[in-house]
Parts: C-alpha cells; sequence; structure tokens
C-alpha cells in the first residue's frame, strides 16, 4: 500500500522545523519536498548582489525587471541554484536572514516565486513547507500542517544550525531575527502567515522527529481511512 498522491501544505513561525519535518515526510513516503523559504531568500541573495536592497531595507523598484532574468531552481532534489551556481550555503547566512522578509513581503516577489513553485510541483505528490502554503499557494492541499513551538526552543535550533554551518551567531540576535521575521510575515499584506482554519497545529517543542512521523501518519491515514492498513508504506 502507498499513501495517496496528495499535496501536504506546512505552514508556521521561523524555525518551528518545518523544513527537517517536511524532508523526512518526503523520505519517508516518497513525496517531493520543496522548500519556498529557499526561494525567498534566492530573491533575497540576488537583491543583495545587485545592489537592489539597501541596508535599512529600501528595495529598488529596478528589482521587478530583474527578476525577468533570475532563474533559481532545485537540482539535484532540494539543493537550491542560482543559475550554475550552488547557493545553498549563503541562502543561509544571518545576512540573507536579516533581509528575506522584506523582500518576501513585495507582491511580485511572491509572485516571481508563486509561478515557479505551481511549476516545480506539477507533478504531484509533494510536500511543500513555508507561510502561505496552505492559506495561498496550494489552498486546496489535501493535508494542512501548522507548526509552532517556543521561541527559546526555535531560536536554540537555528543557532545550533547556524554553528554546525560554520558561523559565529550571537543567541540574543538569532532569536530577535526570528521574532522580528514572525512579526513581519504575519502582518504584511500579501499572503501574511497565519493559520488555515482546515489546518492542524503541530507544537513540537516536545516531540522528537520519530513522535512527529507518527503524527503526520496518523493523521495520513485517519483522513484517508487507512486506520486498519498494514504498516507498510
Ligand atoms: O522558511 P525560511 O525561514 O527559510 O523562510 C525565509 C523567509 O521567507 C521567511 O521569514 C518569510 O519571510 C519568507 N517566506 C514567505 N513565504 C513562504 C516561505 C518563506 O514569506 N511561503
Amino acid at each position: 500500500m502507498r499513501f495517496p498522491d496528495i499535496t501536504i501544505a506546512i505552514d508556521g513561525y521561523s524555525s518551528t522545523g518545518k523544513s527537517t519535518f517536511a524532508r523526512l515526510i518526503a523520505e519517508h513516503f516518497d513525496f517531493l519536498y520543496l522548500d519556498s523559504g529557499a526561494m525567498y531568500r534566492g530573491v533575497t541573495l540576488f537583491a543583495q548582489e545587485q545592489g537592489l536592497i539597501a541596508p535599512d531595507n529600501t528595495i529598488d523598484p529596478a528589482l521587478e525587471k530583474a527578476l525577468a532574468g533570475l532563474d533559481l531552481h532545485f537540482a539535484p532534489g532540494t539543493v537550491l541554484y542560482m543559475g550554475e551556481r550552488n547557493i545553498e550555503k549563503q541562502i543561509r547566512s544571518m545576512e540573507v536572514s536579516s533581509q528575506v522578509s522584506p523582500i518576501a513581503a513585495v507582491p511580485y516577489v511572491r509572485h516571481y516565486v508563486d509561478e515557479r513553485l505551481h511549476a516545480f510541483a506539477a507533478a504531484g505528490r509533494v510536500v511543500m513547507d513555508g507561510r502561505d502554503i496552505g492559506t495561498t499557494v496550494f489552498p486546496d492541499a489535501e493535508i494542512k500542517i501548522f507548526m509552532t513551538a517556543r521561541p527559546e526552543v526555535r531560536a536554540q535550533r537555528r543557532f545550533d544550525e547556524l554553528v554546525s554551518k560554520g558561523e559565529s551567531p550571537v543567541f540574543e540576535e538569532v532569536l530577535r531575527n526570528l521574532q522580528e521575521r514572525d512579526y513581519i510575515d504575519s502582518h504584511r499584506e500579501t499572503s501574511p502567515l497565519r493559520r488555515a482554519e482546515d489546518s492542524f497545529e503541530l507544537n513540537n517543542s516536545e516531540m522528537s522527529l520519530t513522535e512527529e512521523i507518527a503524527w503526520v501518519e496518523g493523521l495520513i491515514r485517519g483522513k484517508f481511512g487507512l486506520l486498519n492498513a498494514p504498516e507498510e508504506v
């Protein structure tokens, strides 16, 4: 037995473990994983390199036209490329994190990213994580999950991730950045971060990854009447 070809939308606050969870779902149940935040990070890196965003976050309107020549794609799997260049490491830096939310609030940037996400997901059987996947990008997704966790737990996760990548973050700065991004993401006009009414909330502050996978498996089995199906997936 194989789980049905559905779309799973995972939204939530910054560093709630959405991408780790989505990756695991993809591995366990054979789905394609797409990280929408990586796309916004890629656009931010591009704007920075082109000198189209100032230190005070003022965005040059020339960005709109420049996006027509920007080739962002995942290859292979979940690694983000800008043209021929692997930009996976750069897009996770604090420099990009500090300007990504203002960039993601711009309607033409959201349009650029949404178009590409739909094209990447065209084949179906997708798990995608972000801030507006269940509300805007895939409002008809069969399974919608909204993830939360305590801010200190989230900041510690992000801090550990940055350290493991060779950066030297300051904990308070990481926490402040998360809170700032949550604020901007929840208060912007276009596609703000909010919980879809038909989503299931997962607060994973005290959960292991194994418990998270068991939780989502129960959710999918319950939803599709597979409760008594064999364990095989
Ligand atoms: O998920 P991640 O933290 O990498 O996302 C980086 C930023 O991209 C978020 O803080 C948010 O501003 C933006 N984002 C968004 N909509 C999405 C995914 C990410 O606005 N669907």
